[in-house]
């Protein structure tokens, strides 16, 4: 069956060629693009024709970093975000609320607290959690996902004390005595965190699980989403997606990051590798140190804020190191989440040395989020090819907690246009669900990097909007391997795209937000649509 989409401004992200005013498209790729007379002669008598009025086509937009099976998990929990939940009471409203409809056996959850964006300047604590949920465990977890609370059954059921010391790699909250506040931070969270989900996901049972993915996989699509790397890639989430997958219902091409400690599980299965167009396990993720907006990145120096400190590193460099080279032998991409200048300086000596004697970075070895690559790391960067999977959409959303923790040095995060001029490959992507999985707003801030109270992070550092919009298009194609078949619109690639009602290259990028997403296609099918905008 052939397609002509025509009637519509095409920006096709593609180098060169002339004017595109129709795309023709022919069992789920682009068979052709060009002037509407050409096109129509490419194809084929009884093609159908899809007029948009003038609407907007650009490539199908890029997460190059999202955590999409905890999308589609926190999805089903309480909002406890900003503006919904503006204080502690309205956070224990959402989780009585949420009580009623858990099922027994499961944790009553929610998610998207953000302490000092809170009334109260504080995290809650179990005894505010205690107050809302008094008998089954509770957990809320922070939007960072670096951090959370648990009610005092969640503690006692997850095997937390008061009188236990700190694990390695995270924290406890206490109170002036000493007794833990519910609050776990980095290590404990995480290992909460996946135990949850795991455990969720196990007693869904394979349809209910991939249904997780699914409905992550529809809120995705309708923001003009068609191709995503999963950060985080389990052997639970993996199963969510393979089965999705065999049922034809994965809304976006999963380009999984697999966790480093699930490798063999994922060698053992065979599993390694590209499994279906819509679905790959080519690329290993590390983490190695925490988060911006819980201040546990691993910085040289000191956070002027709480927690205080440095920051976590979880890797000494030589023992990263022979991680890299092991992955690497073993023929992954690797993908290294590191975001504190102290980390990144760590990762980098780790590639520097794995990469010595290679010619470039053949495999696009990744730091994932990078925030604090100040110059001369961007540089070293730049001269190992290393590839940065960042996120342009923290500007607005967290951008006064990295003023308050970083001060002077706030103006040289993210620095997208140092970065890009350095020559590295920069990929737009969100680290939803730390925030929204939402392009446009990372594509806006990408242009404005103004925080929500109003100030400008490195004005020098904005990019035009066509650079913007390249972060989620063809860089994050690149950052996957994928520049062949994704990210421009061009003969012989996937036919992804988005149907925008305006073009985001030339309006006022303070309206890029507004854009309505009128349809979003994956190989030639429609995944989302706002109206009819394709006849069935
Ligand atoms: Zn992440």
């Amino acid at each position: 069956m052939e397609l002509i989409v025509e009637d519509a401004e095409f920006v096709t992200m593609a180098a060169d060629g002339g004017p595109v005013r129709a795309m023709l498209i022919r069992d789920g790729r682009i068979a052709s693009v060009g002037p509407a007379d050409a096109v129509r002669a490419a194809a084929a008598p009884g093609a159908r024709v899809a007029r948009l009025d003038g609407a907007t086509v650009i490539p199908g937009l890029i997460d190059a970093h999202c955590h999409v099976c905890d999308v589609g998990y926190l999805a089903a929990a309480a909002d406890c975000s900003q503006p919904s939940a503006p204080d502690i009471s309205a956070i224990q409203a959402r989780m009585r609320e949420a009580a009623g409809h858990t099922p027994e056996g499961s944790w009553v959850t929610g998610g998207g607290y953000v302490e000092y964006k809170l009334r109260e300047g504080r995290h809650p604590t179990r005894a505010d959690l205690d107050q809302a949920v008094p008998n089954r465990p509770a957990v809320v977890y922070h939007t960072s996902l670096h951090a959370c609370v648990l009610n005092t059954t969640a503690l006692r059921e997850a095997g937390f004390a008061d009188q236990q010391p700190d694990p390695p790699g995270g924290a406890f909250g206490r109170d002036g005595e000493g007794r833990l506040n519910g609050v776990l931070f980095e290590g404990p969270m995480f290992a909460l965190f996946e135990r949850n989900l795991r455990h969720d996901l196990g007693r869904m049972g394979a349809a209910e699980s991939a249904r997780v993915v699914e409905a992550a996989g529809q809120r995705l699509a309708a923001f003009g989403l068609t191709a995503a790397c999963e950060a985080d890639m389990r052997r639970d989430s993996f199963g969510a997606f393979a089965e999705a997958d065999a049922n034809g219902r994965l809304s976006q091409r999963i380009y999984g990051l697999v966790v480093h400690d699930q490798l063999d599980w994922l060698l053992g299965a065979e599993l390694q590798g590209r499994r279906s167009g819509r679905l790959a396990a080519e690329a290993v993720k590390i983490w190695a140190d925490g988060g911006m907006s819980t201040r546990t990145a691993a910085i040289h120096g000191s956070y002027p804020v709480p927690p205080y400190g440095s920051g976590i590193l979880y890797f000494e460099r030589d023992v990263l190191t022979e991680m890299v080279r092991d992955f690497d032998a073993r023929g992954f991409q690797v993908c290294i989440h590191a975001q504190g200048d102290r980390a990144i300086e760590t990762v980098l000596d780790a590639y520097a040395a794995v990469l010595a004697g290679t010619q470039g970075n053949p495999r696009r070895h990744r730091i994932e989020h990078g925030g604090a690559m100040y110059q001369p790391l961007a540089a070293r960067a730049a001269a190992l090819g290393i590839v940065v999977a960042s996120q342009p959409g923290f500007f607005s959303t967290l951008g006064d907690g990295f003023a308050e923790a970083f001060g002077d040095r706030a103006d040289e995060l993210y620095a997208f246009r140092s970065w890009r001029q350095a020559g590295i490959t920069v990929a737009g992507s969100s680290d939803a669900p730390v925030i929204t999985a939402d392009p446009r707003l990372g594509i806006r801030d990408a242009i404005l990097r103004r925080t929500g109270d109003g100030l400008v992070l490195g004005p020098a550092q904005r990019v035009p909007a066509r650079d913007a919009l390249e972060l989620y298009t063809t860089q994050a194609a690149f950052a996957m391997h994928r520049e062949g078949e994704i990210g421009t619109l061009a003969p012989g690639k996937l036919a992804d795209f988005a149907v925008l009602d305006r073009n985001p290259l030339r309006i006022d990028p303070e309206q890029i937000t507004d854009i309505r997403v009128l349809a979003t296609v994956t190989g030639g099918a429609p995944v989302y649509q706002s109206d009819s905008v394709f006849p069935d």
